[in-house]
């Protein structure tokens, strides 16, 4: 499997640091607002990512982080402008009774899940909160201190770039280049214009934390840094985040970890979904451009509709969105929908023939292996999913499809269609795909013979899959989980 890394501008192959493992840091929202499309296309990039690399057999570790504190640029700082102060104004303006930030930050993040549930993401195996971290924030910080890669002035912390000979290779940055480029020095604390605040002392900010340079707030990209190698290790497979990211966070993620490791590369695979266009415009409040899930749910597409619109391009093309792309993917979805209708009623009647699809199934999933190898060519994975409902529909209509081919084409399009990109419904009263059926056999049998290890050990892996079976007089009694 090969995919780009921003940090050689090279499609390279995914050698694990653990074989058979991946770990996962997807940099997540900043929580006194709400996402709008675009930032759900770099998330919904991250869950495909992870959800590809399960279904290529790797067991992966993910983390996505939720910005509470921190997540301030210069110009806030100087105008002493808290983006929290913001997002709870704006929410009381909107009639909702928030009295404080972490308010603010539970209502945020209560709504970007509701929106990531809608789009069917998996859950992230942990969702740490940055205001839940502070004291790891402040060991790592102690650390760049005491190896010489930060100083202190007063009640602040900076990161000394100019200690870290790497510093803009992410992005492509020189210090001289940051240098020339800086507005006239508006922070005479700093050494050099690059250097960025790890701690920060400013009384007008609403979170305060106590710490051994005083009470103040710590910067925003100590906290990934600190999350990241707090519960994946000093070392990471792969890193997401959105191009926005890459520079100054990603950048300083990499000179803040490597700097307190002394491990290099702090991660192995950078990769960044680029950013959208909303008409041929940035999206944006005052264009009229900015939409959020919930505005598109409430506008009558499906979560899975828009879940397609939003993989169904390459995570590093720029796309134009139009409300049309997302009829495109209504019709697609419904498309695909319909087929799978169609083999569940086949392969719940009991039709014996034999017509196998096998092959069919087969070549599609290899094709399609093929394509998603490619740093997920998804363009060429769809169509390897169309033209395979095509052909199975083709031979549906030919009435030529058993109850067992039908059960192998389903597979196929669970596999391809939700295991892997998310955007198939499930099909209201059906039972568990063949898949989960299989498994249920296997713990039927296992249950026969007083395996009671083997036969817990498979209703995991059936709940890990969705699906929770219950043992009743009648037999196995199965619902979505
Ligand atoms: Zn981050």
């Amino acid at each position: 499997m090969r995919l780009h890394n921003t940090y050689t501008k090279a499609v390279e192959e995914l050698a694990p640091i653990e074989p058979g493992r991946i770990r996962v840091y997807n940099c997540g929202p900043t929580v006194y607002d709400s996402p709008h499309v675009g930032n759900f296309r770099t998330f919904a990039f991250g869950d495909m990512l992870r959800r590809y690399l399960e279904y290529r057999g790797f067991q992966v570790a993910q983390i996505m982080n939720l910005t509470d504190v921190g997540h301030l640029t210069q110009d806030h700082v100087e105008a002493g402008v808290d983006k929290m102060e913001e997002g709870l104004r704006r929410l009381r303006e909107q009639g909702v009774n928030v009295s404080n930030p972490y308010e603010v930050a539970d209502y945020f993040i209560k709504e970007f899940h509701e929106a990531r549930r809608a789009l069917n993401f998996r859950d992230a195996h942990r969702f740490p909160r940055a205001t839940d971290h502070v004291p790891d924030m402040i060991r790592l910080i102690q650390a760049l201190l005491e190896k010489g890669a930060a100083y202190r002035v007063g009640g602040n912390v900076y990161y000394d770039v100019t200690k870290f000979p790497a510093y803009g290779r992410l992005s492509g940055n020189t210090l001289e280049q940051i240098k020339a480029g800086a507005r006239i020095e508006i922070n005479p604390e700093k050494r050099h214009p690059a250097d960025f605040a790890l701690w920060k002392t400013d009384p007008r900010h609403l979170m305060q934390f106590d710490s051994p340079w005083g009470r103040g707030f710590p910067g925003w990209h100590i906290e990934c840094s600190a999350m990241s190698m707090k519960y994946l290790g000093e070392q990471l497979d792969i890193h997401t985040g959105g191009e926005d990211n890459i520079f100054p966070h990603h950048e300083c993620e990499i000179a803040q970890s490597e700097a307190a490791t002394g491990k290099a590369p702090f991660v192995k695979h950078w990769m960044h979904a680029r950013h959208l266009l909303w008409d041929g415009k940035k999206m944006s409040k005052s264009e009229g451009t900015f939409f959020t899930i919930e505005d598109l749910l409430r506008k009558g597409y499906s979560g899975h509709a828009i879940r397609y619109a939003l993989v169904s391009t390459h995570y590093r093309q720029q796309v134009n969105y139009t409300l049309k792309s997302f009829d495109d993917a209504k019709a697609a979805v419904a498309r695909l929908d319909e087929l799978n209708r169609r083999l569940q009623g086949v392969y719940g009647a009991g039709v014996s023939g034999s017509e196998t699809l096998q092959s069919l199934c087969e070549a599609a999933e290899k094709k399609f292996v093929a394509f998603m190898d490619d740093d997920l060519n998804v363009s060429g994975a769809l169509g390897v999913v169309h033209e395979f409902a095509r052909d199975v529909n083709k031979a549906l209509d030919d009435g030529s499809v058993s109850s067992a081919s039908a059960g192998a084409a389903l597979k196929t399009l669970v596999d391809l269609c939700d295991s892997v990109f998310g955007f198939l419904p499930p099909v209201a009263g059906s039972g568990p795909p063949p898949d989960i059926l299989e498994l249920g056999r296997s713990r039927q049998e296992a249950r026969a013979r007083r395996d009671w290890k083997e036969s817990d050990r498979l209703r995991d892996e059936i709940r890990a899959k969705g699906w929770i079976v219950e043992d009743t007089k009648e037999g196995p009694k199965w619902k979505r989980g």
